[in-house]
């Protein structure tokens, strides 16, 4: 069959950044596409983003360079900073490379710039529309629309209704880590900032309109909150994190709001599409691959997907779409599971890596773009 029959658009289910993208990108690619998104409006979290050259390179595929570079702001280094004391370990330039600039968004304007131009583009969309479940056929009732079978892409994030349907059962599993995420009125270079103790560590950056971005990460034994994310204390969140250096207490003195992730781990699908019947279903972004966020890649490795699922539907079958995805998936994943190990040393390989990270930085500053131009350097829209 062919992987997206006329009688219907590509139904994507799910419109957080991965389903925007997607319904985008199958228009790029001729085909017809509609999101069904639970929520009552496309909106996000009030935290800001990192958009890495290779999630940039879809965001300009798509027609979108220009509202990318208003909205955005681009960074110029990532430093890896000591928590305790507050010194600079060392600075990794992420200038100088060919392709489009490492950008940070709001959270809330990217998702106004995919949905914008989904309006635009002709892509149906409807709000208030939660999936129960869906068929192998890719057939499913939300709210009012009754979808008959066809292809249904699963962009519905951690907790995806369609990924057991083509993976069978599993939960993802806590990882004993919870990140906290506020934004502070302030100013600050345009560089990211990694600041790294013992067990936790913050994550600092600047964001358009004088604000700051924090995301802050403690190893934690439990969670016991029902959802995936909560609204916390900040005065929680002062307390987790003192004892750092100043110059991170002294941003979170300023937060007066803040929420809480369990951060879970789930492995990468095994199967991300199946035909069945008149129909088919296929998974993106999170819901094939949930990312911890130590390399800040999950939504670029969703606005990947992205554009290689709508090539190969464009093309008549999704096939080969997973095979293409999954061993880069699974890379970056690892990669920033290293991190999150290499962020939390405790003495003494924190003193000793410390210092390593400082000689690098000296010795070779590129040495962070080109450890990750596999990363960085892809471009699935070639
Ligand atoms: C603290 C933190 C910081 C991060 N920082 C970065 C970063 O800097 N860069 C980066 O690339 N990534 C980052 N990530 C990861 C990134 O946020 C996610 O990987 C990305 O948002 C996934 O997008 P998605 O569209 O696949 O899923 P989601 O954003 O989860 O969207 C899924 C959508 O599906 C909808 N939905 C769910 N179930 C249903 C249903 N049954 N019916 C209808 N609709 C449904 C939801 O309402 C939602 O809108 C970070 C993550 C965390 C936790």
């Amino acid at each position: 069959m062919s992987a997206a029959p006329a009688s219907r658009p590509v139904a994507v289910i799910g419109g957080g950044i991965g389903g925007l993208a997607t319904a985008l990108a199958l228009r790029a690619h001729g085909l017809d596409a509609a999101v069904y998104e639970q929520a009552e409006a496309f909106a996000e979290v009030g935290a800001g983003i990192q958009i890495t050259p290779n999630g940039a390179r879809v965001l300009n595929a798509l027609g979108l360079e220009d509202a990318a570079a208003a909205k955005g702001l681009p960074l110029e280094a990532v430093e890896p900073m000591d928590g305790l004391s507050g010194r600079r370990v060392a600075r990794f330039d992420l200038g100088g490379q060919p392709g489009p600039p490492y950008r940070v968004f709001h959270r809330a304007d990217l998702i106004d710039i995919l949905a914008g131009a989904a309006r635009a583009r002709g892509v149906g969309l409807h709000l208030g529309a939660r999936i129960a479940a869906v068929a192998p056929t890719g057939a499913f009732e939300a709210g009012p629309w009754r979808v008959p079978p066809g292809l249904t892409v699963g962009a519905d994030g951690v907790r995806s209704r369609v990924r057991p349907v083509l993976d069978g059962p599993g939960d993802p599993v806590f990882t004993g880590q919870v990140a906290w995420r506020a934004v502070v009125e302030g100013e600050a270079p345009p560089v990211a900032r990694i600041w790294m103790a013992p067990g936790r560590h913050v994550v600092t950056y600047p964001l358009p309109g004088g604000r700051v971005n924090i995301v802050a990460v403690q190893e934690r034994r439990e969670w016991t909150a029902e959802g995936w994310h909560r609204e916390a204390d900040p005065g929680d969140l002062r307390h987790v994190f003192r004892g750092m250096t100043g110059r991170v207490t002294g941003l979170l003195a300023k937060v007066d709001r803040c929420l809480v992730w369990g951060l879970f781990r789930h492995p990468v699908a095994g199967v991300w599409h199946r035909s069945s019947g008149d129909g088919a279903l296929a998974l993106a972004g999170d819901a094939a691959h949930p990312t911890l966020p130590f390399l800040a890649q999950g939504a670029n490795l969703a606005l990947e997907d992205a554009w290689v699922l709508a090539r190969h539907a464009a093309s008549g079958t999704l096939d080969a779409y997973g095979s293409e995805r999954r061993r880069r998936v699974s890379r970056a994943i690892e990669a920033a599971n290293a991190n999150a190990r290499n962020y939390h040393l405790r003495e003494p390989a924190r003193s000793a890596a410390l210092m390593a990270l400082g000689a690098i930085g000296r010795v070779a500053p590129g040495a962070f773009m080109g450890r990750l131009r596999w990363l960085y350097g892809h471009d699935v829209t070639a």
